[in-house]
């Protein structure tokens, strides 16, 4: 194995399906797999002990067997004492968005279930106000679901984070919705607004993304809950700039620290039967040639960057994905996406 650097593996699969059908899903390339948890977990184990027994201090895990958490109470509590032993971060959150719609009972029997074992917040993701929200994320009544299980997870004692997106369809109805979650929920340690990632779905709806100005423009009421890194986002014209003045070194991409396994029903026999070493080179090598196959980020902002943009982006790699989709419309290119940051 030829990796000297901190590195993490990610582990990833897509075993609980998702009960939403977000149109701005960032998740949408995971497909389902049918492969069981005990042999998600095994591979999980099998890495993690051949890390041990090579004494690989600069590797770390990441690890997820689907996109809601959305498992039974025995196989969320497996996965929890995984995330204990082998993962970087704890699974303290309950990501409300994949799960299946509940009566109140039953919503609470499941928060409650999921504190007992360890659990300590809820996060939600609203898209809008009412049915502004229900029509992004898909599903009726959604909105009042993520309301309601919010307001029952404070009785019981859960803190509950609120995440929104700045989108132009349902900017209008942006202080409605922060008025009402003010009023329905409780226990709120965060409320944060920001832009759609450029990823999944949501590279379909460019026409949805602010400009620097309207974020500008924001009433107060709403501009105080932009995520606290803002001062950071750019328009396009501004990731330009900043790329140009990027120092050589600064340009490579960081692909020698983030290495993909996506388990599906087609490698998984593979992944079990082989060793970890063979895995793992195979994985580097093949990593390694993808990122080669594409263009330097400075070719990509030259050319395929719009410098009259003002539309808002994040983080660098939301850029350049849309960059490489441009170059990619002028120059197909079969490469393996899900192995590089531009297949999140
Ligand atoms: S809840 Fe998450 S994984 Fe499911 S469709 Fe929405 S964004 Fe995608």
């Amino acid at each position: 194995m030829q990796i000297k650097n901190k590195f993490i593996l990610d582990i990833r699969t897509g075993l609980n399906p998702c009960a939403s059908r977000c149109r701005l899903c960032q998740l949408a390339h995971t497909k389902p797999s049918k492969i069981t948890f005990d042999r998600f977990k095994s591979v999980i184990n099998k890495f993690y002990e051949f890390k041990l027994s090579q004494k690989l201090d600069n590797m770390s895990f990441l690890f997820w067997d689907g996109y809601s958490l959305n498992s039974d109470i025995h196989e969320f509590s497996e996965m929890y004492s995984l995330h204990e032993k082998v993962g970087e971060w704890k699974m303290k959150a309950l990501h409300l968005g994949g799960i299946h719609h509940m009566e109140t009972d039953d919503i609470r029997k499941w928060l409650y279930d999921r504190k007992n074992i360890g659990s300590e917040y809820t996060s939600a993701s609203y898209f809008g106000f009412g049915e502004d929200h229900n029509y992004w994320s898909n599903r009726k009544n959604d909105f009042q679901f993520l309301l309601d299980t919010q307001r029952i997870a404070a009785e019981i004692d859960l803190i509950n984070e609120v995440h929104i997106f700045l989108l132009n369809s349902t900017l209008q109805n942006l202080p409605r919705l922060l008025e009402t979650i003010d009023k329905n929920i409780n226990n709120v340690r965060e409320c944060i607004i920001f832009p759609p990632y450029y990823s999944g779905l949501a590279r379909k709806y460019e026409k949805e993304r602010l400009t620097s100005e309207q974020i500008m423009n924001l009433p107060i009421t709403v501009k105080q809950y932009l995520r606290s890194d803002f001062k950071t986002w750019k328009t396009e014209k501004e990731w330009v700039e900043y790329v140009r003045l990027l120092k050589d070194s600064e340009k490579i991409r960081l692909n020698n620290s983030h290495f993909t396994i996506e388990l599906n029903d087609k490698n998984i026999d593979y992944i079990e039967s082989h060793s970890c070493e063979d895995i793992l080179t195979d994985l580097f090598k093949r990593t390694f040639e993808t990122y080669n196959q594409l263009p330097p980020i400075s070719l990509l902002a030259e050319k395929y960057s719009d410098i009259y943009s003002d539309k808002v982006y994040m983080y660098m790699w939301d850029m350049e994905s849309l960059w490489l989709d441009r170059y990619l419309k002028e120059n197909p290119t079969d490469f393996e996406r899900k192995l590089t940051y531009f297949g999140r």
